[in-house]
């Protein structure tokens, strides 16, 4: 025990407290760091200089390192544990901090001042502290599922260790030895500083690990937010353009390897200048909205619908021949047409052309989109309100089954 003397052990504690703290310190400059992160820092520093008030004893009356030495580290270990609550979201334990500072200055002051007994004295401050970092280690224990366990759990396991070596230090020096002097060699504080120094490090550690990870959680948020933002149409919420075709791209290939039928219906809401003249741009967006909600109501969970553009959607069919496109396509058109937007008091309604196409052995995505397209201006020149669709045979027989009339072009008339 003699190369673990107790001047070493406090010097050693303090250089490396103060080394952590300095580390902490460039990490909370360099980094981005979370709410909680400063607390931990300044914990280190706090438990630090209680260290440095214990190698003064001898120098000053004992009182003095004694009681304002231990009190620093107990202190230090709250402002830890306010650290931890802080960085997991939780609020501060005002009560619980007063409570523990107050009993352990009048502990300390009891057993130093009135009845001057080191072994009492060291057994109160062990369950003392074994009891905050008890509470430290719950906190981490009670991380939600969801949350990336296995630091918490880690810094649960580490917080729980130093607690049961602070109660196995405060039983043990209580039934061993009666100590006289903090520095007459004991190996029970001995080691108790030797573990002092052993969680200084680990948990310092798991502060910088617990920050950094949440770091890279943020920003894989912010990546999966980024990515969403760039596929999603703002208005309507469904997919944009960019993400309509980078799918379409990938089915082309997909569905030509493999010999499966892919259809594209592309349509377009007729007279849409007139909505936005008549009841104004918000009228118009708000149609837009209640269209695309219906539409992506209607859509099979393989198939992927989008706003290509100003009144412009596409419906992209994966397994699906011309046939059923149409069926679909002419479902759209029935549900587009039957929808009532109420805006202002007034009742909103349009109507959709559609147009139909199917994937040949030899096409290009162009190709694909071009001839969905062609049928779509077909289906506006042919009155509006219809399916047109490469094969020919949809529009009349879908027409036909409706008996629908197509609407004139104001709106004034149908409201
Ligand atoms: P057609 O039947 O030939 O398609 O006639 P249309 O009036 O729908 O076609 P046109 O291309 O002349 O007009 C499209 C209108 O759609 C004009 C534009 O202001 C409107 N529009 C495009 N994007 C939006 C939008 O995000 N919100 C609103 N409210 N209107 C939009
Ligand atoms: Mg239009
Ligand atoms: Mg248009």
């Amino acid at each position: 025990m003699r190369v673990l003397d107790l001047y070493t052990l406090s010097i050693m504690l303090i250089v490396m407290c103060a080394a952590l703290s300095v580390a902490m310190l460039v990490a909370w400059r360099a980094n981005k760091t979370y709410d909680g992160f400063g607390w931990w820092t300044a914990g280190n520093l706090v438990g630090a200089s209680g260290f440095v008030f214990i190698v003064f004893r001898g120098l000053v009356p004992d009182i003095i390192p004694v009681v304002a030495g231990n009190m620093m580290s107990v202190v230090g270990l709250l402002v830890a544990l306010h650290g931890i609550r802080i960085f997991l979201g939780r609020g501060g334990l005002v009560y619980f901090n007063v409570a523990i500072v107050a009993l352990h200055f009048l502990t300390s002051i009891y057993y130093v001042g009135v009845d001057n007994n080191t072994v009492m004295r060291i057994a109160c401050g062990s369950v003392i502290t074994g009891a905050i970092t008890a509470m430290s280690a719950n906190e981490f224990f009670v991380v939600p599922k969801d949350a990336k366990r296995f630091v918490h759990k880690f810094a649960g396991w580490l917080f729980l260790g130093f607690s049961l070596v602070m109660f196995f230090r405060g039983i043990v020096t209580f039934a061993a030895s009666p100590i006289d002097d903090l520095f007459v060699p004991s190996w029970i504080q001995s080691l108790s500083f030797v573990f002092f120094n052993l969680f200084a490090v680990l948990w310092t550690f798991t502060y910088m690990v617990l920050n950094s990870q949440r770091l890279q959680e943020d920003l894989e948020t912010a990546q999966i937010e980024l990515e969403r933002l760039a596929t999603t149409d703002y208005l309507t919420g469904l997919r944009n353009n960019r993400a309509f075709f980078e799918r379409a791209a990938t089915e082309v290939v997909r569905s030509q390897r493999h010999a499966l039928p892919l259809s594209l219906v592309v349509f377009d809401v007729d007279h849409f200048k007139t909505v936005n003249d008549t009841f104004g741009h918000p009228g118009g967006d708000r149609m837009l909205r209640e269209l695309a909600a219906v539409c992506a109501s209607m859509t099979r969970q393989n198939d992927m619908i989008a706003r290509l553009g100003g009144e412009e959607f596409g419906l992209l069919l994966t397994h699906a021949d011309i046939k059923a496109a149409g069926h679909a396509a002419e479902n759209f058109r029935v549900a587009i047409e039957q929808l009532i937007v109420e805006y202002e008091a007034e009742n909103i309604f349009v109507t959709a052309s559609f147009g139909v196409a199917e994937l040949r052995q030899d096409d290009t995505l162009e190709g694909f989109l071009a001839r969905a397209d062609s049928c779509l201006y077909q289906a506006k020149n042919a009155g509006r309100n219809c399916v047109v669709s490469e094969s020919g045979d949809i529009p009349h027989s879908y027409l036909e089954s409706t008996n629908f009339i197509p609407p004139p072009p104001t709106f004034e008339h149908r409201v």
